[in-house]
């Protein structure tokens, strides 16, 4: 929305420049570094909803736990026994590639009543730059796996890396997925020391709150099970990334 505003109103300033105004090369430049700037805030943000609408909090007493990059046949497991300790339900963004090698884990996290979601077929480092097709592709395949796997239709849609591009926007749309971003990031994938993940959660933890965190590390179990013996004194409802959709 706020994109195609801004293009009008370039195009608008292009016309009346034509017609009657001398604006000169160089507010033409600025405008355009001002547009570049707003298409990279709004790429990597999704709280923005700059390219399409993504949802990033939830309402209410609530918490939802989201896991992405497994499923790890080495720490997933691990994972879903601190969940069932805990009484807590959470959303598993998986990528296809790895699901397709631990089918029985996806399996088992759907069979625990936690939800699965997509978080792209190759999670490639190039993901960012690839086409509308491509990204399409990537989702489609991903959703028939987990079709195929536990029998249900995804809509619930990750970016890799958290990226909401042009084309992974469109992609997004065309396959009619709701977008699920976050609003506490754990930085567990690049903080090796557990205890600082933990504290730095912690000091953001409240009502609404989504919180990111990998289910293929080492770290993960433990910086959960210390995560909620602290939120579950506080009676929080944990919720699934589809109670965060709102209309
Ligand atoms: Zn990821």
């Amino acid at each position: 929305m706020v994109r195609n505003s801004f293009l009008l109103l370039m195009f608008l300033l292009l016309l009346a420049d034509y017609f009657f105004l001398d604006l000169s090369l160089w507010a033409y430049l600025a405008l355009t570094l001002l547009y570049i700037l707003l298409v990279v805030a709004g790429s990597s943000s999704m709280s923005l909803n700059f390219f399409t609408r993504s949802y990033t909090s939830g309402k209410g007493n609530t918490i939802a736990l989201t896991f992405d990059d497994g499923p790890s046949a080495e720490h997933t497991p691990a994972v879903l026994e601190v969940l069932e300790k805990w009484g807590a339900t959470a959303t598993f963004f998986c990528i296809g590639e790895r699901m397709a090698r631990n089918k029985e884990l996806v399996q088992m996290i759907k069979g625990k009543g936690h939800r699965i979601g997509n978080h792209s077929y190759t999670h490639s480092n190039l993901f960012s730059i690839f086409g509308k097709k491509r990204v399409v592709e990537e989702i489609q395949r991903t959703n028939a796996l987990i079709r195929e796997l536990t029998g249900e239709e995804c809509s619930l849609f990750r970016p890799p890396y958290g990226v909401l591009n042009p084309n992974i926007a469109g992609a997004a749309k065309a396959c009619r997925m709701q977008v699920i971003g976050w609003n506490i990031r754990s930085f567990d994938t690049s903080t090796k020391d557990h205890q600082k993940v933990v504290e730095r959660v912690l000091a953001r933890i409240g009502p609404g709150a989504v919180l990111l965190l990998h289910d293929d590390r080492e770290n993960t179990p433990k910086i959960l099970d210390a995560i909620l013996a602290h939120t579950s004194q506080q009676h929080y409802r944990y919720i699934q990334a589809h109670e965060l959709i709102t209309k």
